[in-house]
């Protein structure tokens, strides 16, 4: 009798290691993840991009690659390469406030203090013997428990897409023993011409044009280094992207005394922090009753639990979250002059079909003319650790990716 429980655990064990197969053996030449930033999951069809068409139909390919909330481009990045929900790794925004600290957080940040949250992979690669080298990827050029990747550079979003593709092979081209295994390739055209002209405008079709010529240039130059054959490539986006149009612009000041908060968010979602003596629940009250139905009010613990954005004090303690195509802006920072040249954004809710982004795999490490459903971005991290035979960190995500992708 004594040795029943004994005996059970040793089932329960057996039954559990049955369930949770290990990750598929890691591949041995570079794994190359690259960011196309605000390529939405539809310009593959919708767009000319043939080089990219061929990668997706002859490898792995996502329907759609779920952003996390808030869908912009730092958070997701982020949580890309961390495997952590944004309120986890703490790139809660492009631009947030700790008032832990009284600190801004922005795009040009770069002091470690703001990046300690999660693993990036490039770190969890550093730390088990792996070389890793960013072209570009924000968090990249900051110390992570210091330390940092073998290669980084700092970003300069002047600098054209080829030469973007010529620098990473520069590395990929040193001698075996000092190459990088891990690298990350950063553009932004797409999200920049995106916002400029919309989604399916003809300049942003020209930078998808140009993009996939530059990921062409990557396959050729990995061609001429003899590592197209064992080279594994890994294609995302961090969002989508979506019309803001200038009658579906909802103002704070109409919804609120704006002298009585502090404004930190704005867009498809807006924040804001009420100053010391207001009564926060009569003012989330007050803005309910004069939002508009598109626009949901919510003090943080409340926001729904799916967008998994309730944890932190950099999270402004009242949100507006807006239905596709609406926005929540200053009145007094807003001009129609500016939304004339701002067509296009993102950041709603990552259930919004427009804020869907890109997931390709392509390399002797995935599978071949596979589809696969919407997965979540979180479950990337996991995937690129497969890859490179590194353990993960602890994070938010799964192997469900990587078994879905990889050979075994
Ligand atoms: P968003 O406002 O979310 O559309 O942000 C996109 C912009 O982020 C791009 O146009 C880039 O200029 C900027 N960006 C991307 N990566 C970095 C980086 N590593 N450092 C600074 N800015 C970046
Ligand atoms: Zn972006
Ligand atoms: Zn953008």
């Amino acid at each position: 009798m004594k040795c029943f429980p004994a005996l059970l655990g040793l089932l329960l064990c057996g039954l559990l290691a049955a369930c949770s197969t290990p990750p598929p053996p890691a591949a041995s030449g570079p794994v190359i993840l690259i960011s196309i930033d605000g390529f939405r999951w539809d310009y593959l069809q919708r767009h000319d991009a043939p080089t990219l068409r061929a990668l997706a139909a002859g490898g792995v390919h996502a329907t759609r690659l779920s952003p996390s909330f808030p869908s912009k481009t730092f958070p997701n990045h982020y949580t890309l390469v961390t495997g952590l929900y944004p309120q986890n790794h703490g790139i809660v925004a492009n631009w947030f406030y700790d008032p832990a600290d009284n600190a801004k957080f922005d795009m040009s940040k770069t002091e470690a203090r703001w990046w300690q949250g999660g693993e990036p992979i490039w770190i969890t690669a550093e730390k088990q013997g792996v070389r890793s080298a960013c072209f570009f990827w924000p968090g990249s050029e900051s110390v992570n428990r210091g330390i940092r990747p073998t290669f980084f550079k700092h970003f300069d979003h002047k600098m054209p897409s080829a030469d973007r593709v010529d620098g990473l092979l520069a590395w990929l081209a040193l001698p075996a023993a000092q190459r990088p295994r891990l690298a990350t390739l950063y553009f932004d055209i797409v999200d920049t011409q995106g916002h400029t002209f919309g989604p399916l405008a003809p300049e942003t079709g020209a930078a998808v044009k140009e993009v996939d010529a530059a990921v062409a240039r990557l396959l050729a130059g990995l061609e001429r280094l003899g590592l197209r054959e064992t080279a594994n490539l890994v294609i995302v986006s961090d969002h989508g992207m979506s019309e803001c149009p200038p009658d579906k612009v909802v103002f704070f000041e109409d919804l609120m005394d704006i002298s009585q908060v502090r404004v930190e968010a704005n867009g498809p979602n807006g924040g804001v922090r009420p100053k010391p003596g207001v009564d926060v629940a009569a003012l989330v009250a007050h803005i309910r009753a004069k939002a508009p139905p598109a626009i949901k009010v919510y003090r943080r613990e409340d926001v729904p639990a799916r967008l998994h954005y309730s944890r932190g004090e950099s999270i402004p303690p009242i949100m507006l979250i807006a239905d596709d195509h609406w926005t929540i802006e200053e009145r007094s920072r807003w001009t129609p002059a500016w939304a004339a040249t701002s067509k296009a954004t993102h950041g709603w809710d990552p259930a919004t079909p427009n804020m869907g982004a890109l997931f390709l795999a392509n390399g002797p490490a995935f599978k071949q003319h596979v589809e696969l459903p919407d997965v979540a971005n979180i479950h990337v991290y996991d995937l690129l650790c497969a890859l490179l035979g590194v353990k993960p960190a602890p994070n938010d995500g799964d192997q469900r990716l990587a078994r879905a992708a990889l050979r075994r």
